[in-house]
């Protein structure tokens, strides 16, 4: 057993009542998959997570993964847990039922990918490339591939990684190196990678790398890259894991956090080529790996808040028992009572709730753009989902860097220690905004692709549904300080848009300069927006008399003390967008 436990009640409300089954799952379904049926799969997952996976977290940090002659040893326990975890069938919950899929929705994958990352950030990495591997594969590659690779990904017997950095080419993939040369119906592939999650481990019977390479006639930059599947394990004629392929982990890195998460050098070709097979077309390979980053940037963004979700109920628990003032009587009390430190906490249960509602319903736009028959609302979901992208990968980050560090200071001196464990998960937040993207490159997406690109039109379909909420909420009477500070927040987020679409063609600077905080005011109006539905929805659960009331009374308080703390922010982050880049970009180089 662990100290941690996966908030259900949260989960149930944001899916149940924000979200509702209907815009998730087919009507037909509806039967079938209702709020019973996800209430038991959750509560499943969750006994695996917290009972299996969250006591290895520990074992993770201190022990990590090894490299010896046969490749890289994970960290003892970690295969029984990941045996336990296939065999449940949790790998195969949200996908085709072509290929062995459950067909679930995919945000059930996502909740339940929420206690995996929570009870082991390490650990959860190695499903979560396997599941963009799963994406990329099937809506790129031939029928072929997808026969002889997807069942046994999908049902977690190989895993999956993703293969794009090389030590000169990090967030500019346009520097890319490694080579592929045709070969009959393959390819050979020579080159390193760096930085390769679960490259290798021996928790499995293959490992099936995608790998960004060029071909021989690959025009420069970015329009010449493309993309292949080169397998540990070559498949013989019965589709079983056979000849050795020539790639190998040829060391492992050193790192502040995520010790159970190999992170791999990656050899191809040392004994004349790694055998590769070509995913989708030449040279469009970064359009296919787009479809796993995508899925693997929502599910970074998503570790921002499992991984401060767990570093908040650990400090609750501290808070309630470390006895720090002394009442006029001369008994103790805990530190809970000390109003900073209900600061600290509130930041972190209010940000955590939120994180965890805009993490969810961007996952739920995925489910509701599969589910219409209509292509232009699923047109319109899958925009939006486009738009959530870098901001649940940036914001929920950023945002987890800072709560993390609460867990830290609500423990002082014990939380600076390992001793606690508070102080890993601050150390393994910290590379959740660095890959799949630093903060940086989500807000060169985020203004260039989601803003400028469309001239600012999702964006502001999204904003006038929040000003919708924030109308709502004033009219309640109740909730109207709520309703008053979201809509001030959609106020900094129009004008905001409306400063950069005027000023951006000035210079490339302005765009690079407002980005971040352009990300993060977006970040705090979406969480401020998340926590006023769910006061809105608390409240008329409490007008009806229906369900938990003491989760309901918590939600609204909850929803106040965000809209004080957080959403103010906004305000500040505009303040700073219309700055204008000057005094960043005026500094000669020379006095820095
Ligand atoms: C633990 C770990 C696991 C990883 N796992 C994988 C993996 O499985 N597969 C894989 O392929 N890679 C992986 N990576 C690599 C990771 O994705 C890169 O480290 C990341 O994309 C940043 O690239 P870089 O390290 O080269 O930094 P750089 O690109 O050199 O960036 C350095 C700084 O410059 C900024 N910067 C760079 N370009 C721009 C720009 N255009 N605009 C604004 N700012 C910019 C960045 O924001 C950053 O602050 C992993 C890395 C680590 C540390």
């Amino acid at each position: 057993m662990s100290d941690y436990s996966y908030p259900l009640k949260d989960a149930e409300f944001i899916i149940n009542d924000l979200i509702g089954m209907e815009n998730i799952v087919d009507e037909d379904r509806l039967d079938e998959v209702n709020g019973e049926l996800v209430s038991a799969i959750l509560e499943e997952a969750a006994r695996l997570g917290t009972e299996v996976i969250a006591p290895l977290n520990v074992v993770g940090d201190r022990e990590g993964a090894t490299l010896d002659e046969n490749g890289v040893r994970e960290t003892p326990g970690f295969a029984d847990a990941y045996r336990q975890y296939t065999e449940n069938g949790w790998s195969a919950l949200p996908f085709d039922e072509e290929y062995g899929g459950q067909g679930m929705p995919r945000i059930l994958g996502t909740a339940t990918e929420e206690i995996w990352q929570s009870s082991n950030l390490g650990f959860s990495l190695c499903p979560l490339l396997t599941h963009g591997a799963i994406d990329a594969i099937e809506k790129h590659a031939s029928g072929e591939l997808k026969s002889a690779y997807l069942p046994r990904l999908i049902s977690g017997e190989w895993t999956g990684t993703m293969n794009l950095t090389e030590p000169q080419a990090g967030s500019d993939l346009a520097a890319i190196n490694t080579k592929a040369l045709p070969e009959g119906d393959h390819y050979r592939i020579t080159g390193q990678k760096i930085f390769i999650t679960w490259g290798d481990h021996q928790m499995t019977e293959n490992v099936i790398h995608l790998v960004l390479a060029r071909l021989p006639d690959a025009p420069a930059g970015v329009r010449g890259i493309s993309l292949f599947l080169v397998p540990k394990f070559l498949l013989d004629e019965n589709g079983e894991p056979a000849e050795r392929n020539d790639v190998h982990c040829v060391s492992v890195e050193h790192k502040l956090g995520i010790h159970g998460s190999p992170t791999c050098v990656m050899a191809f070709g040392d004994s004349g080529g790694a055998t590769g097979y070509l995913v989708g077309e030449p040279h469009r390979g970064l359009m296919a790996m787009f479809t796993m980053m995508n899925v693997a940037r929502q599910s970074v963004g998503l570790q921002g808040l499992s991984v401060s979700s767990r570093s908040y109920q650990q400090a609750l628990a501290w808070a309630k028992e470390r006895l720090q003032g002394t009442k006029s009587d001369g008994s103790r009390f805990p530190i809970i009572d000390f109003p900073d430190v209900r600061r600290m906490l509130m930041l972190m249960k209010s940000g955590t709730e939120a994180m965890r509602g805009l993490a969810y319903i961007s996952s739920a736009e995925s489910d509701a753009s599969r589910i219409t028959s209509d292509p232009g609302q699923a047109a319109k979901h899958t925009a939006r989902l486009e738009l959530f992208t870098p901001i649940v990968k940036g914001w929920l980050t950023e945002l987890s860097q800072e709560l993390t560090s609460y867990g830290v200071q609500i423990h002082g001196g014990m939380g600076y220690v390992e001793e606690t464990g508070s102080a890993q998960h601050y150390r393994d937040a910290r590379i959740t905004t660095i890959y799949e993207g630093t903060t940086g490159i989500q807000a060169n997406d985020l203004v260039g692709r989601k803003l400028l690109a469309n001239k600012g039109e999702v964006l502001a379909d999204l904003l006038r549904e929040i000003q919708e909420t924030s109308k709502a909420l004033v009219a309640t009477g109740d909730l109207s300080g709520i309703g008053h500070a979201l809509q001030q927040g959609v106020d900094t987020g129009f004008e905001a848009s409306q400063w950069i679409l005027d000023n951006a063609r000035e210079s490339r600077d302005v765009a690079g300069g407002a980005g971040v905080n352009f990300l993060m005011l977006l970040g705090y109006v979406c969480g401020g927006w998340v926590m006023g539905l769910s006061a809105l929805k608390a409240s008329e659960k409490l007008a009806a008399g229906s369900g938990d009331e003491a989760f309901f009374k918590a939600k609204l308080i909850t929803a106040k003390f965000y809209s004080e703390h957080f959403l103010p922010r906004a305000g500040a982050c505009l303040e700073t967008i219309k700055a204008g880049p000057g005094s960043m970009m005026e500094m000669p180089l020379e006095q820095f």
